[in-house]
C-alpha cells in the first residue's frame, strides 16, 4: 500500500515540481537568487566591447576642494562647456532645476554655452514633491538650449542593486530615451525633438517601456576619468575633441552612490558612471535584454519538469545524485552562455536550485525506502526475521534489566503443503497474505511486533507479557482465522487453520533469546503433534483450545 501510494507521488512528481517552478518564478519571491548569479555572470565577464573614446569628467573630492564648495558658479560649467565643443555629444548629468538665486543672469551665460556647444544631453527624472509626480527637467532657459534630454531613472531591484533601465521612460507617456541612448543619439547625429515639459497632472503615472540590462563589465572602467578641475584648468580643449564626455558628480559627500553588481565593497558607483557603461554597452551594441516574465516562467516549469521526470526514470542511486546536480550545473552554464552570447538573460537559478532539491529529496527517500525493505517482508508486507531477530534481542534485553516477562508466539499454518498442491501456489501466497493481515488486525497494540519468521511461519513477539496474556493473545487470533473460514478442502479441518506455539518468561542471567525461540518451538510441535489449529504453551499446559480441538477430534472419530 505504501509502496503504491510512493511511485504515484513520484510520477506526479515532475509536474509539481513545474507548478512550483512557475510559482516561485512569477512571485519572485526567489529573485535574490537569480540576482547573485547575475552579479556572478557580470562580474567575470570576459567580453569586452572594443575601446570607445568616452571620458567621464568627474566632480570629485580633489575637485571640491579645488573649485570651492558644491553648488559652483554656472561660470564653470559654461567654461567648460566651451572647453568641450570638438566633443562629438556632452552628458551633462548635473541638474540645473532652480534659477540661480544671487546671480540670475548666470542661467542665461549657461543656456548660451550650452547652445555653442550645440550638443549637451541633459537629464530629465521623476521627482514626488507634496504627493504629486513631477518630471523634473532642466530650466526651460537651458533645457531649450540643448541637443537633447535623457532620463536618469534606473530601476532599482529588491536588493536595492542597479542592474536594468528602460530605454524609454516619461511622465504619462514614454517621452524621452534613457539619459545614455539621448548621448548616443545626439554623437551619431540622429537626435530627437525634446518634448515639451508636462505640466503635472494628478493621477499621472511614471511610464517606462523596453527594459535593458545595464552592460557592466569586469576589469578596467570601459572609459577614462578626469577630474573636474583639471578638465578646466589644466588639460587641452583638443584631449576632448571627437570624445563623448559624460559630466557628473562622483564626490562621495555628495550622495548619488549607487550599488551595482560591480560595486567594490558595496560602496556603489556613481550614477554618472553608470551612464557610461550603459553608452558604452548602446556603442558596441552589447545591451542584454531580459527575457519577459511569462516566458521565464514556462521555460523554468518546462525545464524543471522535464529534467525531473527522465532523470528519475533513467538514474538510481548512487547516480541520482549527480545526474541531478549535472542537469543543475547545465541550466546555470545554459543561462551563463545566453547572457554572454545571445545577450539574453533568463535567471536559472530557481530552476536550477529546485532541481538540487528534487535529487536530493529522492535520493534520501530512495535510500529510506532501501532501508524499509531490508526490514520487511516482500510478500506479506509484515516485518522479515532479520528486523524479527533484532527486535527480539533488545526486547530480551530489556526485559531482562527491568526483570519484566516477554512471550513469543509462533505460529504455523496446518497443512500448507496440500494447500499448494490442491489449489497451487499462486493460492498459497494469497493465503499468507491474508493469514498476515489477521495477525496485523489481532497484534495491533504497543508492545507487540509481528513478522514472517520463513515459509509458512509467523512470530508475534509480546513485552511486557505474561503467558497467560499470551495464551489469550493467541486463541483469539485461532477465533479470529476460524471466522474467516477460508477453505481448503485438502486439510481434514475444511478450513485454513494454525497451530500456535508460545512461551512467556522474566528473562533470568542464563537465559537468552535461542532458548526462548527453541521452547516456543517446542510448544508449536507439541500443538501440532496433538491435532493441529490449536494453542500449545511451553511449559506444557492443557488449555481451552486443545481441549476443544480433542472434543472436535474425538466427535469427528466418532
Ligand atoms: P504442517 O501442518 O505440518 O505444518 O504441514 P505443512 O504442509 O504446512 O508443512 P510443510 O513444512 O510440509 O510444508 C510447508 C509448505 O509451505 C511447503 C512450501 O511449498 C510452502 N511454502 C513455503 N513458503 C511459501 C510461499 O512463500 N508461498 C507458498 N505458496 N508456499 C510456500
Ligand atoms: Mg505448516
Ligand atoms: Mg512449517
Amino acid at each position: 500500500m505504501r509502496s503504491f501510494q510512493i511511485s504515484r507521488y513520484s510520477r506526479a512528481a515532475p509536474l509539481l515540481l513545474a507548478l512550483l517552478a512557475l510559482l516561485l518564478i512569477a512571485s519572485q519571491l526567489l529573485g535574490r537568487l537569480d540576482f547573485w548569479w547575475y552579479d556572478v555572470l557580470t562580474r567575470n565577464n570576459p567580453f569586452h566591447g572594443p575601446e570607445q573614446n568616452l571620458i567621464v569628467i568627474a566632480v570629485d573630492e580633489k575637485s571640491l576642494s579645488e573649485l570651492g564648495r558644491w553648488p559652483w558658479p554656472r561660470a564653470f560649467h559654461a567654461q567648460l562647456l566651451d572647453k568641450l565643443g570638438g566633443a562629438r555629444a556632452v552628458g551633462f548629468d548635473i541638474a540645473i532645476a532652480e534659477p540661480s538665486r544671487d546671480h540670475p543672469e548666470a542661467d542665461g551665460y549657461l543656456a548660451n554655452a550650452i547652445r555653442r556647444n550645440g550638443k549637451v544631453v541633459g537629464p530629465v527624472f521623476p521627482e514626488l514633491r507634496s504627493g504629486q509626480l513631477l518630471e523634473t527637467r532642466p530650466l526651460p532657459v537651458i533645457a531649450g538650449a540643448m541637443a537633447g534630454l535623457g532620463h536618469t531613472d534606473y530601476e532599482r531591484d529588491e536588493d536595492g542593486a542597479i542592474r536594468r533601465v528602460y530605454l524609454r521612460a516619461g511622465l504619462g507617456a514614454p517621452r524621452y530615451p534613457s539619459f545614455a541612448a539621448a548621448i548616443r543619439d545626439v554623437a551619431s547625429g540622429q537626435r530627437e525633438a525634446i518634448p515639451p515639459a508636462q505640466p503635472p497632472r494628478p493621477g499621472q503615472a511614471w511610464l517606462r517601456r523596453d527594459l535593458v540590462m545595464v552592460p557592466f563589465s569586469s576589469g578596467a572602467q570601459p572609459f577614462h576619468l578626469i577630474s573636474y578641475s583639471d578638465a578646466l584648468n589644466r588639460l587641452p580643449a583638443a584631449l576632448f575633441d571627437d570624445s563623448i564626455v559624460l559630466i557628473g558628480v562622483t564626490a562621495n559627500g555628495l550622495g548619488n552612490q549607487q550599488p551595482t553588481p560591480v560595486s567594490v565593497n558595496n560602496a556603489g558607483m556613481p550614477g554618472v558612471e553608470i551612464d557610461a557603461y550603459m553608452v558604452h554597452g548602446l556603442l558596441n551594441h552589447q545591451l542584454m535584454r531580459p527575457m519577459p516574465l511569462w516566458r521565464e516562467c514556462l521555460l523554468g516549469a518546462l525545464l524543471l519538469g522535464l529534467f525531473d521526470w527522465l532523470l528519475s526514470r533513467r538514474l538510481r542511486a548512487p547516480k541520482l545524485l549527480a545526474g541531478y546536480a549535472l542537469a543543475a550545473g547545465a541550466v546555470l552554464l545554459s543561462s551563463a552562455a545566453l547572457l554572454y552570447f545571445a545577450s539574453l538573460w533568463v535567471g536559472g537559478s530557481v530552476v536550477a536550485m529546485l532541481l538540487l532539491l528534487s535529487g536530493t529529496l529522492r535520493y534520501v527517500s530512495g535510500q529510506a525506502r532501501l532501508f524499509s525493505l531490508a526490514f520487511t517482508d516482500g510478500l506479506t508486507r509484515l516485518h522479515n526475521r532479520r528486523h524479527f531477530d533484532e527486535a527480539f534481542n533488545h526486547a530480551f534485553e530489556q526485559c531482562r534489566q527491568k526483570q519484566k516477562s516477554l512471550a513469543l508466539i509462533i505460529l504455523d499454518i496446518d497443512h500448507f503443503k496440500k494447500y499448494n498442491d490442491h489449489y497451487g501456489h499462486y493460492a498459497g501466497d494469497e493465503v499468507l497474505r491474508k493469514v498476515a493481515r489477521a495477525l496485523r488486525d489481532c497484534f495491533n497494540q504497543k508492545g507487540q511486533l509481528t513478522a514472517r519468521l520463513g515459509g509458512e511461519e509467523f512470530g508475534v513477539l509480546i513485552t511486557p507479557s505474561t503467558a497467560q496474556q499470551a495464551m489469550a493473545a493467541a486463541e483469539r487470533f485461532l477465533g479470529h482465522m476460524a471466522a474467516l473460514e477460508l477453505p481448503h478442502s485438502a486439510s481434514p479441518l475444511g478450513t485454513v487453520s494454525c497451530s500456535i506455539g508460545v512461551c512467556a518468561c522474566i528473562p533470568g542471567a542464563a537465559d537468552s533469546t535461542r532458548t526462548l525461540f527453541e521452547h516456543t518451538d517446542q510448544a508449536l510441535y507439541e500443538a501440532k503433534r496433538s491435532g493441529r489449529n490449536r494453542v500449545s504453551l511451553y511449559p506444557a499446559q492443557q488449555t481451552a483450545s486443545a481441549q476443544k480441538s480433542a472434543d472436535d477430534t474425538s466427535a469427528l472419530q466418532d
